[in-house]
């Protein structure tokens, strides 16, 4: 999965200390993140690395976290895109499923939620005044009113619903991904995951499950969200009642039939594989 990269290290601490050249350079601009190609493989780019003329500011450069020990920085502004040379490329964030080596896609779309949150939160949500960095840890304050803003991550779970040898497979109606789903969906204020399982389910495809199984969980960036994976079985009836706003299919698939795993990125890729190898 895009969290699991090896013998690299990421290190959320927080830090002020200022960028040096070495540093890694996070460049977002319109839902995408400035990358280099380096042979076959995708790099971040280092302040050093850019020419002397697009070099982003060393002195305003935000820290996020680091990677291998190498500090990685919000730049802002960012360099434009016309004026970059060959090999550097503004990458959409659904390319970063397959941008390898894995802890360059997991870096680049971390920093992603981070910049989305600290551009959502430049002002207060409570009385307007302008929200500034808390300079002690990861959160913005409020110097009016005292609002403390912490970094948003939604909780949501994602759900293989099985009977006996089949599982529900699902596609989403409206968002970019269009591959293989499972049952998926935020939890709502006062619900135990287990409660957001059985009312997702029976919201998204009109069925009752039991026997909830918690699996794995990921932190998935690109949607702000903490997933968290339940097998559990079908209780009762098993014809499909489609909610058509959120999905535009939703199937019984025998274990044989199901597609080898589409991706080696997400829960729910390897959930259905699981499944598929007898393995859950
Ligand atoms: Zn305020």
């Amino acid at each position: 999965m895009i969290q699991d990269i090896g013998k690299h290290s990421y290190d959320r601490s927080y830090s002020l200390a200022p960028a040096q050249e070495r540093d890694f350079a996070l460049c977002y601009r319109g839902g995408r993140v400035l990358l280099r190609k380096v042979g076959t493989e995708w790099a971040l780019p280092r302040f050093c690395d850019f020419p002397e003329t697009l070099r982003p500011d060393l002195t305003t450069a935000r820290h996020f976290f680091a990677l291998d020990g190498v500090g990685c920085y919000l730049c802002d502004p960012d360099p434009a895109e016309d004026a970059l040379s060959e090999g550097w490329e503004y990458c959409s964030y659904q390319m970063l499923r397959s941008v390898r080596p894995m802890e360059v896609a997991f870096a680049a779309i971390t920093g992603a939620q981070l910049d989305r949150w600290y551009k959502a939160r430049v002002y207060c949500g409570r009385c307007g005044a302008k929200m500034r960095p808390s300079g002690i840890e990861r959160a913005m304050n409020c110097p009016d009113c005292g609002l403390i803003e912490y970094p948003k991550i939604s909780p949501a779970v994602i759900v293989a619903v099985t009977d006996g040898d089949k599982l529900l497979l699902t596609r989403y109606a409206d968002r970019p991904y269009r591959g293989p789903a499972l049952i998926a969906g935020f939890v709502e204020i006062g619900e135990t995951l287990e409660d957001t399982v059985r009312r997702e389910v029976l919201e998204e495809v009109g069925l009752h499950v039991k026997n909830i199984r918690y699996y794995k969980n990921q932190p998935w960036s690109f949607t702000d969200t903490m997933l968290v994976g339940f097998y559990c079985d079908l209780d009762g009836e098993a014809e499909i009642h489609l909610d058509r706003n959120e999905l535009c299919e939703g199937v019984w698939m025998e274990r044989s039939e199901l597609p080898e795993r589409e991706n080696d990125v997400s829960l729910t890729s390897e959930m259905i594989e699981m499944f598929r190898i007898g393995e859950k």
